[in-house]
């Protein structure tokens, strides 16, 4: 019987694109999937994942996390011997040089095809008997593989994943390993290329992964509660209160109070009820968006000096707005502390940070930083008792957003950033993904910066 492999793509949340119906009609008894922000590409609906391809042997769907660094110069030599391409996505370039691969079999076309890439992908293959798991010898974002109690195996990007469908957590897919899951042979493993140095996606354990979540073998809850910790012993201040940016902060928050010996409190709920506000036409309907979205409890912060946590300060223009509704609700002092170093890098590996321009930390000092924000005092984590953290694995760690240590040199992918700026100024980060504003709002958010004495909030080149 031929078997085809098929795709569901939607834009937006999971809730948004299945509903009981669709999932009800999905056939066959095995499945990838892939919720993802685009990272390359534009942000529309052909580039939304697993892709789906047929080729002469069949068919293959493929899902990716991570950047290819070198996709502008495979998708050049591709189209130079004559392949056409439906999106703009880095990961296409994949499934086109497993079909024009001279490999046989189907698992050594897929060998060819990644000794080719350079630089983060944990991929999921999908064929007709086959699923197929690859960590790029990097191994720079996360992939774990579990098992249900019927013997079926599953692959995840974290452990959350596994416990909501009661899998069993087993172990990593290891940098430069390939798992196979043939439908008759079963499983087997081998390593894809020779070993280099692992180098983690450490972003992973400050902002994305949830604090649930086992990620390169480490607790995300633990690291984020010691990243707290840590911030109040080196950056101590007086204060009667910690709250946290949820949710992200929520925890390093609690590391704070506990070691600062001050009660930690929820300053500021979010509501979950709220749709996105980046969609909304015009800054103010935004700004009034994030407000629903993070509303201030008065009563815990009315007259109090406030120690409020964040994860992290991309572009710093929410940082501002938080600022702000601190002191709009009768905060008396804010004290901004952040859980992870400044970010003064893109990257280049996976994670949406934009171009280094753009970020407040590359353009500004501390003191700089916290006079544009507008907190009382501001500190970051110390890059270096970050990696007194991690001690003797902090080798096997990427931090190059915050360190300039890129371990494969992004030399496409310069080019790829200049390509998805616009000539704006980004005046909101938004909760949910950044906001660029129109050149009436640039100019709009020139004047009031200029008007307040302050520096532009954040120029895009
Ligand atoms: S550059 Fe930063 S965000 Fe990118 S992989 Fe390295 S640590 Fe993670």
């Amino acid at each position: 019987m031929l078997v085809i492999c098929t795709a569901t793509p939607g834009m937006g949340l999971v809730s948004e694109v299945f509903d009981e119906s669709k999932l009800k009609k999905l056939p066959g008894t095995s499945a990838i999937g892939h919720v993802r922000y685009a990272t390359a590409g534009a942000s529309v609906l052909k580039n939304v994942q697993p892709f789906v391809a047929g080729y002469r042997f069949g068919s293959l769907a493929l899902a990716h996390n991570g950047n290819l660094v070198n996709y502008s110069s495979l998708r050049a030599r591709l189209e130079e011997n004559g392949s056409i391409f439906n999106t703009s996505s880095d990961t296409e370039v994949i499934l086109h040089l497993i079909a024009i691969s001279k490999k046989r079999p189907f698992v050594a076309r897929l060998v060819d095809a990644c000794e080719q890439l350079e630089g983060a992908y944990s991929l999921v293959f999908l064929s007709e008997d086959k699923v197929v798991a690859v960590r790029d010898p990097h191994g720079f974002r996360p992939l774990v593989m579990g098992r249900k109690s019927n013997g079926a195996y599953v692959f995840a990007s974290e452990t959350c994943a596994l416990d909501l469908i009661e899998a069993e957590y087993v172990r990593e897919v290891q940098p430069g390993e390939m798992v196979v899951i043939d439908k008759n042979e079963g499983y087997s493993s081998s390593c894809l290329m020779p070993r280099v140095e692992r180098k983690a996606c450490i972003f992973e354990h400050i902002y994305f992964a949830q604090p649930n979540s086992i990620v390169f073998g480490r607790s995300v809850y633990d690291s984020r509660y010691e990243y707290g910790r840590i911030l109040a012993e080196t950056a101590p201040v007086e204060c009667d209160v910690v709250i946290a940016i949820p949710d992200s902060g929520v925890v390093a928050a609690l590391g704070y109070a506990a070691q600062a010996n001050v009660p930690f409190q929820q300053g500021l709920i979010r509501s979950h009820y709220v749709g996105r506000t980046f969609i909304e036409p015009s800054q103010k309907i935004r700004d009034f968006g994030v407000k629903l979205k993070l509303a201030p409890v008065a009563h815990v912060l009315k007259g109090k000096r406030v120690v409020v946590i964040d994860d992290s300060i991309v572009r710093g223009t929410t940082s501002i707005k938080i600022v702000r509704l601190l002191k709009e609700a009768g905060a008396k002092e804010v004290h901004m502390r952040i859980a992870s170093p400044p970010i003064t890098g893109s990257c280049y590996y996976g994670v949406d940070t934009p171009s280094k321009e753009e970020l407040i930390s590359y353009r500004l000092n501390v003191e700089e930083t916290r006079k544009v924000l507008g907190a009382d005092s501001l500190a970051f984590l110390p890059l270096e008792r970050l990696r007194g953290m991690l001690e003797d694995e902090a080798p096997k760690f990427c931090d190059a957003c915050f360190s300039g240590a890129y371990a494969v040199p992004p030399r496409d992918l310069t080019k790829f950033k200049e390509e998805k700026l616009k000539p704006v100024l980004v005046v909101n980060e938004g909760f949910e993904g950044k906001i660029e504003a129109t050149a009436e709002e640039t100019q709009a958010a020139e004047e009031e910066a200029s008007a307040a004495g302050q520096a532009p909030p954040v120029v895009a080149a």
